[in-house]
């Protein structure tokens, strides 16, 4: 007999980004990680926190909420009650959304390994259903645009990041252009300040195969995203103004749809949650995520036959992936076979 308890141990990592990755407001070459795995009664769930360094949480925050995190999870009796244990873990302190994530996501690997199915099956949705994942292109020179354009053969839909200025981000598209017509989504990570200039990048954007724009203005600024909504040819989906569940009610009006990811809303059991309101609110919903390893995106996989868009090619984009789980064939997220969220720990290469 093992210790019936459960334990919690992390390690922090840092995933190394393939290329250079530029946003409207920084370019990084790395993200700061944290992994975690959960074990009781020999059965081990796995969980990561990916926390790139401008939404405010390091690896020394995280360790700091994961040692108070196992020493309350050590008092757990039946880890099967997540609708009692995960509330209570976000309550342990503000913030930390990330090394909250990282804590859902094990124990949801653990409850969905004990009880012998993925989580996809546990809910009830149609692994046929997983939608297509866009692979995403950070702000770069033309030519370095127009190489990861080609590199990106596989997918059906390429996201872009303006959003630095007006010039660059017209050269970005028509770099795209020189290479493919596939389908284009914007995402502008807050980047365009004034409503009027952003009304016209995004009609000449609408007539260049653009979808959507993600995030087009600063989060606080709702009205003139309000505005700029009522006159947008382009639907305006929420990224960085809606976290949390209690958040997406205040984009009615605003936005047309919201990315969940599950780094800001602190894992699965949240996720899963602002999709139902989404849906009662008529809201569109994207899944999306940060870089991060196969273990975090292989748990927002589980979610994906429920979305209209993913955004789950952060396994992708990084060099050192510890986890094989879901994979993108074709273009499209093909969720496992496997218990929990369907990831098995790659050998270590030393
Ligand atoms: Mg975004």
């Amino acid at each position: 007999m093992g210790d019936p308890r459960m334990q919690l141990r992390f390690l922090p990592y840092t995933l190394a980004l393939k290329h250079a990755f530029g946003i409207a407001s920084n370019t990084r070459t790395s993200t700061p990680a944290m992994m975690v795995e959960v074990e009781r009664d020999g059965i081990i769930g796995y969980g990561e926190a990916a926390m790139p360094p401008y939404l405010g949480e390091s690896q020394a925050t995280a360790a700091a909420f994961l040692e108070q995190t196992a020493a309350w999870l050590a008092a757990v009796d039946d880890p099967f009650q997540r609708e009692e244990i995960l509330p209570a873990i976000d309550a342990l302190a503000p913030g930390n959304t990330a090394a909250k994530a990282a804590v859902d996501i094990a124990l949801h690997d653990w409850i969905g390994k004990k009880l012998g199915a993925p989580w996809y099956r546990i809910w009830g949705l149609d692994p046929q259903k997983a939608p297509v994942t866009s692979y995403t292109i950070g702000i770069d020179t033309p030519e370095a645009v127009r190489a990861k354009t080609r590199e990106a053969d596989i997918y059906k839909i390429i996201k872009v990041k303006l959003g630095r200025d007006a010039a660059t981000d017209r050269a970005t598209i028509a770099a795209i252009r020189d290479v493919t017509d596939k389908p284009i989504t914007v995402d502008a990570n807050q980047g365009w300040r004034d409503r009027d200039e952003a009304l016209r990048l995004i009609e000449w954007l609408a007539g260049r195969g653009v979808v959507f724009i993600e995030q087009p203005m600063p989060k606080e600024l709702l009205d003139d995203t309000a505005w700029l909504r009522e006159r947008s040819p382009l639907p305006l989906i929420a990224d960085e103004s809606v976290q949390r569940l209690a958040e997406v009610p205040k984009t009615r009006g605003v936005f047309d749809g919201i990315n969940i990811k599950l780094m800001k809303c602190t894992g699965l059991r949240e996720a899963r949650q602002m999709i139902v309101l989404a849906r009662a609110l008529g809201l569109k919903v994207m899944l999306g995520c940060m870089t991060e390893t196969s273990c975090a995106i292989s748990a927002a996989a589980q979610l994906s036959p429920l979305v209209d868009w993913a955004d789950l090619d952060g396994a992708v984009l990084i060099a050192n992936d510890c986890f094989d789980g879901a994979t993108i064939v074709d273009g499209r997220i093909t969720l496992p076979d496997r218990p929990g969220i369907g990831v098995v720990k790659r050998e270590s290469r030393g």
